[in-house]
């Protein structure tokens, strides 16, 4: 800023020194001007002086010839005309000059006059010219005066601009030392760490060495704990296909001990509906204590059943599903596994294979059960899941699974291993949980539309959902297919003790052949028969690879708990006393005799 102003007021002192010197240009101008006037003005003067003088010696001179004249007059007057004559030129030349001399005196008076007015004018110009004077020598002061102010506050902002310059440059002086300072302390630290770099870059090279060898230890460490954990695994992995076989063995076991036939009663509990007809006294009752019995009360006496398991009725569908959670197990591990639903007509067969949307049977729970068990073995095992599902009435088989409902035939397959088929039969492959609940609901459709079509039927015909699963294990490679048939039979009623004639008696005796061909099959196999009569009912036929020797059964008997259907629960428990007693000895069981369906 101090610079700026310095340059500033320097340029302003520059500026007045310029108009200072023209000033002083106009000065000596009009000076010289005034000066060629007035050289001018004395000029006119002296000339006009001159010509005064020229005049007046003319006009001594003409006066000085007057004394001719008169003579010459007097001489006319004398002496003759001509003399007149001249007398009258002379006269009148005379009377010219006179007139000239007046003029001249005219002219005379009008140059004094202009030498008098020049005088006044150059004396004005004079006058001007000291007053200019005058103003010069004022300006020259007031000029003289700015200057030396100017020059004073030059100096003045010099010496600020010196004193503040020299208070930066001490600063900066300052700012050097210190850095001059720092600098003179920086080359040790730069040796210190230069020689701190060198010794890191030696200790990184060192390193990279180092850990390379580590890594290379570290490897060959790593490879020999693989493969030492690949011989451990093969050894665990032996070890578990061993726990495996034995846990199958065991489980096997288990179910041979439960009994590989098992007979199970649900006991319907009373509902409000049942509750305003007649006959609606309990007469079924069961032990909390005792799970495997159950008493009827039948014209004021009580008559108890031995069954491997009786539910009270209250038992929920968990309950129920609880008791066949191992079946579903040992079907995965390649067993097959058949679950009939027995009973008359209203007793809950359809209640605890099917359930309700919101209450889900044995068929929707095993399921389940067996896709949450494939996804937890998917590391070891890969599983596929096909469904298939018939329906039998009159003895004769429809698909659930296809539309149109066809008629299909058992055969013995082609295959040559002696085994059944159904050909034509649909079978679906399931990949989750949701998709065999759309396959279900369709069975289900389609049993109630074919049962419109054919006298509503759906109680008078044995529902089949058939699940096969086919494993194969991930590590060994070998293969197991078990298979699930769920089975909701039709109604065990006696429809002819009514006088069913026709089509219904030929309907009722179907019913009645295949009920107790599959008894006579259960009680054979549990028996331990070498003949087994598979061959009696379209439903033994079919379900014959799983009912075989080394399958699982279970037969839910449902019985209604009220009076009156006394007649039909006394046969119902009575068949499954049938199947249930053989295999467990009279030792251990109370015997009933007699079989078969009630005649
Ligand atoms: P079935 O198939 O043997 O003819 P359903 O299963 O159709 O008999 O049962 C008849 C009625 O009784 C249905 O409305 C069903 O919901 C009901 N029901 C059966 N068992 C139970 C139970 N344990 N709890 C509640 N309701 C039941
Ligand atoms: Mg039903």
């Amino acid at each position: 800023m101090l610079i700026k102003e310095n340059e500033n007021l320097r340029g302003r002192v520059q500026q007045l020194e310029i108009s200072l010197q023209q000033r002083a240009e106009q000065l000596s101008q009009l000076e010289s001007k005034s000066e060629q006037r007035e050289w001018r003005r004395g000029e006119e003067l002296r000339q006009r002086e001159d010509r005064v003088r020229e005049l007046e010696l003319e006009l001594n001179k003409e006066r000085g010839k007057e004394p001719v004249v008169k003579y010459v007059t007097q001489t006319v007057e004398v002496e003759s005309p001509a003399t007149v004559r001249q007398l009258t030129k002379a006269r009148q030349r005379n009377e010219v000059l006179s007139e000239r001399l007046s003029s001249q005196n005219e002219r005379c008076k009008q140059l004094e006059e202009q030498i008098r007015k020049s005088d006044e004018y150059s004396c004005n110009l004079q006058h001007k010219i000291a007053a200019y004077e005058r103003e010069i020598g004022k300006l020259r002061e007031e000029l003289l005066k700015e200057i030396g102010h100017l020059e004073e506050r030059k100096e003045e902002a010099v010496k600020a601009a010196a004193s503040c310059s020299a208070e930066h440059f001490q600063n900066l002086q300052d700012q050097f030392f210190t850095l001059q300072k720092r600098l003179t302390a920086l080359p040790p630290t730069l040796r210190s760490m230069k020689t701190d770099y060198a010794s890191l870059r030696s200790q990184v090279r060192n390193f990279s060495e180092f850990y390379g060898a580590a890594i290379n230890e570290a490897k060959k460490q790593i490879s020999a704990a693989i493969s030492e954990m690949s011989e451990a695994n093969k050894d665990l992995l032996e070890k578990y296909r061993k726990e495996v076989a034995l846990r199958r063995k065991l489980h096997e076991q288990l179910v041979e001990l439960k009994g590989n036939i098992r007979v199970l009663c649900r006991v319907k509990p009373v509902l409000k509906e049942d509750q305003h007809e007649e006959g609606q006294s309990v007469v079924v009752t069961t032990d909390p204590n005792n799970e495997s019995s159950l008493t009827v009360m039948n014209k004021g006496k009580n008559r108890s059943f031995e069954l491997d398991k009786v539910f009270q009725p209250h038992a929920t569908q968990e309950e129920v599903f609880q008791e066949i959670e191992p079946l579903v197990t040992s079907c995965i591990d390649g067993y097959h596994v058949c679950i009939f639903a027995y009973g008359q007509t209203g007793s809950g067969k359809t209640y605890t294979m099917e359930g309700s949307v919101e209450n889900p049977g044995i068929n929707q729970r095993a399921l389940k059960h067996l896709f949450s068990e494939i996804e937890e073995r998917k590391d070891m095992w890969s599983y596929t899941v096909t469904v298939s599902s018939v329906e039998i009435y009159n003895e004769v088989l429809r698909d659930l699974l296809s539309k149109d409902g066809e008629k299909l035939d058992i055969k013995i397959n082609p295959d040559g291993t002696g085994q059944l088929h159904v050909p034509g039969l649909r079978v679906i492959e399931v990949r989750s949980f949701q998709h065999i609940k759309k396959i279900l609901a369709t069975a289900r459709r389609n049993r109630i539309t074919f049962g419109t079509q054919m006298n509503q039927h759906s109680s008078r015909s044995h529902a089949l959902l058939c699940i096969t699963v086919q494993g194969t294990d991930l590590a060994s490679g070998s293969k197991t297919t078990g298979k699930m048939n769920l089975v909701d039979l039709a109604g065990s009623e006696r429809v002819w003790k009514s006088g069913a004639e026709g089509e219904r008696l030929k309907e009722a005796q179907n019913i009645n052949r295949s009920l107790l061909a599959l008894g006579d099959v259960i009680q054979a196999l549990r028996g331990r028969h070498t003949h087994i009569p598979f061959r009696n009912s379209r439903l033994t036929y079919l379900l014959q690879d799983s009912l075989g020797k080394g399958s699982k059964t279970v037969m839910v008997v449902q019985v209604s708990a009220l009076e009156r259907n006394l007649g039909e629960t006394l046969c119902s428990l009575k068949f499954a006393q049938r199947v249930c007693k053989v295999e467990l000895g009279p030792a251990a069981r109370k015997i009933e005799s007699g079989g078969g369906l009630c005649d």
